[in-house]
């Protein structure tokens, strides 16, 4: 049945007048930060609004759950992959539209192009953005921020769909925008555009601040190696990261998951597994509840099911 209903929604999404890439069983690792994850049912990479939303209408008719899917850089995906649609606002829509003050910029820009497009307007208040390696869409779905900025303090409406096909359009305040989280965390809903209202600024300024935050940066991460940022939130306690180097836990592994010896903060993959991954995660939670009192929160998020057990 449900394998049928699979095979319905490709025949109908190929049926449509314009192309669209549709991939059966390709390793989830392929398309995340982190590169871990197993096999997708189904990832389809719509290239216009419309077929985002063929892609929700016709899924929510069949029973198909859906998953939204941005550069996968904030995404720990188990592995055993996942079951249903896996729907990618990555690859295509990646407009960005200038007048004045204010940009719309299409969920599958990056926030470095979005970024840079702002400064090369004069536009202020997205120079933080320029090093978080996700999609607009990806950024405001996790109010995501760095260096004393946010998403929350520039955008002003996100247009898109719910997860039945319908539009939404939510103002700021709507978005009940708090730290790394949003309301569509609580709601599912997709977003195809995201609006910002911006200060003017001095281009030269803005690129070199770009490139100071950048430099900071590489400084202090791990850039070359494979991660989704930050593993778990600021605590209001303080610093994941100091906590957890205070613990002792720097270098610390299991199978090729690691805590990165550069950032405490960044639990990094050396070509281990999703379980290996989440066993680090529990460890640093664990030792760090013992020796702290403070329970941290993972910021990635956690998706798909466990590996299969082997019969025995
Ligand atoms: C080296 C490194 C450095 C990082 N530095 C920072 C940092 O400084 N600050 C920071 O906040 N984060 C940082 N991150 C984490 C990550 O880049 C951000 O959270 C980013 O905003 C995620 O965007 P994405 O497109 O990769 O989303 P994904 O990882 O693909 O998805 C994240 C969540 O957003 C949802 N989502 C994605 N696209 C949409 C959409 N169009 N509509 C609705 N929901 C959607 C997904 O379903 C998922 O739940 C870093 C990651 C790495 C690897």
């Amino acid at each position: 049945m449900y394998e049928a209903s699979l095979n319905e929604l490709e025949k109908r999404l190929r049926a449509g007048p314009e192309h669209i890439s549709i991939k059966r069983g390709a390793p989830m690792a392929r398309y995340t930060t982190l590169h871990l994850g197993g096999p997708a049912d189904m990832i389809v990479s719509p290239e216009r609004p419309e077929q985002v939303r063929q892609v929700l209408t016709e899924a929510h008719q069949l029973g198909l759950p859906v998953i939204i899917l941005g550069n996968g850089s904030n995404l720990l995906v188990k592995d055993g992959g996942i079951r249903g649609v896996v729907l990618r606002m990555c690859r295509d829509m990646q407009g960005i539209e200038i007048s004045g003050g204010r940009i719309r910029a299409q969920a599958g820009a990056m926030m470095s192009t979005l970024s840079n497009a702002a400064a090369d307007a004069s536009l202020a208040g997205l120079t933080f953005a320029s090093g978080i390696p996700g999609t607009v869409g990806g950024g405001t779905y996790m109010n995501a921020g760095a260096y004393g900025g946010e998403m929350s303090q520039v955008v002003t409406r996100v247009e898109g769909f719910d997860m039945t096909g319908e539009p939404f359009s939510y103002d700021w305040l709507q978005m009940r925008f708090s730290y790394r989280h949003t309301r569509l965390m609580d709601e599912e809903k997709l977003i195809t555009h995201v609006t910002f209202q911006l200060p003017q600024g001095r281009r030269e300024e803005l690129l070199a601040e770009m490139v100071d935050f950048n430099r900071r940066r590489a400084e202090k991460q791990p850039l070359t190696q494979f991660s989704a940022g930050s593993t778990f939130k600021r605590p209001p306690e303080g610093y994941a990261a100091q906590m957890i180097d205070e613990c002792g836990l720097k270098g610390f592994a299991i199978g090729g998951a690691q805590v990165s010896e550069k950032h405490a903060g960044f639990l990094i993959n050396k070509g281990g597994t999703a379980a290996d991954f989440l066993a680090l995660m529990a460890h640093v939670q664990r030792v760090v509840y013992e020796q702290k009192g403070v329970m941290l929160q993972p910021e990635v998020r956690i998706l798909g099911d466990d590996a299969p057990t082997a019969a025995v």
